[in-house]
């Protein structure tokens, strides 16, 4: 079974996903992370972002993968080509550089097409932009989460503070997240969208247990067909 959640940045994917992959023994992929993962590798080496033939060839030739800490079912590790990343792809200038990555039509493909076959793996919770959409359009359970981009901005200045990396200046986090949203639904290739079958869950309203609650609730519906 597949658990599409997509939504903008912000809205507690992340946090969503791994507590409903835990709840239900599943798995959890975070595709962000893997964008992150390739705007990290492209700065890295000093490919111009607007190159974009240079940075649609990085997706196809880095190796992105996920670790567990011991004893944790969900992986929070990132490593690309076995350095690893999982703080620098959450630094600002990712932030500020992941969107003119993620939206080169070959460095979604290259994604895509690895997400898929992690997918078909077995049971996973799977966040994203386009998950629902794109890259598993018959996902069983298909959620699109939302915030303000107020509160949105909010919670990530406390996340990033918890994690010592990140900007944690109220404006400019804001900036960046409108600035995001923008990018990321006006591009051409898989353009941010809730599916036409996705169940839609303001988090601004909702405290995160009743979120994950709902998510866990409908999985557990589907699994009982
Ligand atoms: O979810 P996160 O904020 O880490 O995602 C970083 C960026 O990766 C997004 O702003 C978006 O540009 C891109 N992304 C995407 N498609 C996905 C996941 C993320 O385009 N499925």
């Amino acid at each position: 079974m597949i658990i599409a959640i997509d939504g903008p940045s912000g809205a507690g994917k992340s946090t969503v996903a791994k507590a409903v992959a835990k709840e239900l023994g599943f798995s959890c992929l975070d595709t962000g992370a893997m964008y992150r993962a390739v705007a990290w590798r492209a700065l890295h080496d000093g490919v111009s972002l607007e190159d974009t033939e240079a940075v649609g060839a990085l997706a196809h030739t880095c190796t992105i993968s996920f670790r567990h800490e011991q004893g944790d079912p969900v992986p929070r590790r990132v490593f690309v080509d076995d350095v690893e990343v999982t703080g620098a792809i959450r630094t600002a200038e990712i932030d500020r550089s992941v969107s003119a990555v993620s939206a080169v039509p070959a460095v979604r493909q290259a994604l895509v097409d690895q997400q898929r076959r992690i997918g078909s793996e077995g049971n996973y919770v799977v966040e994203g932009r386009d998950i629902g959409t794109e890259v598993f359009p018959n996902a069983e359970v298909k959620v699109f989460l939302t915030a303000s981009a107020e509160e949105r901005a909010h919670r990530r200045v406390r996340q990033n503070a918890d994690r010592g990396i990140g900007s944690i200046d109220y404006q400019e986090v804001l900036a960046d997240i409108i600035r995001r949203d923008e990018l990321d639904s006006s591009r051409d290739t898989a353009p941010l969208r809730p599916a036409k079958d996705a169940v839609l869950l303001d988090s601004s309203s909702m405290h995160v247990e009743e979120v994950i609650g709902s998510i866990c609730g409908l999985a557990r519906a589907r699994m009982a067909l």
